[in-house]
């Protein structure tokens, strides 16, 4: 019988991979009454992300990812934050505990982290650059910074948000440079080498769209190491420009999984079977 329900709030969430990748670990770690769902909650007429919230304890939800539009939104709608979700401000898993207390993680910054790992990269050792500064971007920062890095230039449209980051985190990592700036063509072409840029713009989503954050005329070195949080498509314009430098590419799909793999851990007390996670995820992109 199916009866400990979790799902993915959002909007839209219809191609989504989660549920494919969290019932397919279900499966595999024995967790037969568990079924992971889409709970898409519409933006227009009306938000209704409060009821949706506030329903996960009414259903007898274990609990949900929190996706685009919401990770800010649902805080002032928990009980409890943990103090990486706190830090980072954003929400992107809930948790139902056995007092029906609604308690908000945030496992993007460490699912970001253990992917660059599994690439044998270590934080400590990296200057980054991220492009973007958003609730992806606040994750992954936090995530960085948590884990030694000590250099970090944030480059965004909306340049106040990428100071807004910068401040946040200084008072917190003392130890590390945190610089800001607006995300131009100019300030491209001014920026220091960087080991490692992580584009955390939405830039490259739209498949049909040939727009990169980045200038086609800046080249990359072949030390260079270039993320793109986007997994859909597997090659962003911008990995595509950064493979013609011979620059190592990472998409985001195995940030994907391991923010999944936390937020299964958190749901069910079982470790992720990441393995089979991984694969399911490759075979629902195709
Ligand atoms: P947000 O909406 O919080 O942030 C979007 C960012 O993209 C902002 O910095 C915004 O700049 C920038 N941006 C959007 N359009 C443009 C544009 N035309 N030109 C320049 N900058 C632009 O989104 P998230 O951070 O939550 O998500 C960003 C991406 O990361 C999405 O593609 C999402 O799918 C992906 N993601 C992947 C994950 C994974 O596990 N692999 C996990 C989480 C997210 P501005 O501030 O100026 O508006």
């Amino acid at each position: 019988m199916v009866d400990k329900l979790v799902g993915i709030i959002g909007w839209p969430v219809s191609h989504s991979l989660s549920p494919t990748m969290q019932n397919r670990a279900f499966h595999e770690a024995g967790l037969d009454s568990w079924r992971y769902v889409l709970m898409p909650v519409a933006k227009y007429p009306y938000i209704r992300i409060k009821e949706a919230v506030l329903g996960l304890r009414a259903l007898g939800f274990q609990g949900a990812n929190v996706t685009i539009p919401y990770k800010e939104t649902v805080l002032s709608y928990l009980d409890r934050l943990s103090d990486m979700a706190k830090a980072i401000g954003a929400v992107n898993t809930i948790v139902v505990d056995g007092e029906g207390h609604l308690v908000g993680h945030n496992t993007d910054g460490l699912g970001f982290i253990r992917d660059l790992l599994d690439h044998g990269l270590d934080p400590k050792e990296l200057q980054v650059m991220v492009l973007g500064a958003g609730g992806s971007a606040r994750a992954i920062i936090y995530g960085l910074l948590d884990h030694g890095c000590l250099s970090v230039a944030i480059l965004n449209r909306t340049k106040s948000k990428a100071d807004d980051i910068a401040h946040r985190f200084r008072s917190s990592f003392k130890q590390a440079t945190i610089a800001s700036d607006i995300l131009s063509k100019e300030t491209l072409r001014r920026a220091p080498h960087v080991d490692l840029i992580i584009n955390t713009t939405s830039i490259g989503l739209n498949k049909n769209d040939q727009q990169m954050p980045w200038d086609e005329n800046i080249h990359f070195l072949e030390s260079q190491i270039v993320y793109d949080v986007i997994y859909n498509p597997k090659m962003t314009i911008l990995l595509e420009h950064a493979a013609k430098y011979r620059a190592k590419t990472i998409n985001g799909l195995g940030m994907l999984v391991h923010q999944g793999a936390l937020a299964f851990e958190l749901w069910t007390g079982h470790k992720a079977p990441i393995a089979v996670m991984k694969q399911a995820a490759e075979q629902a992109l195709g």
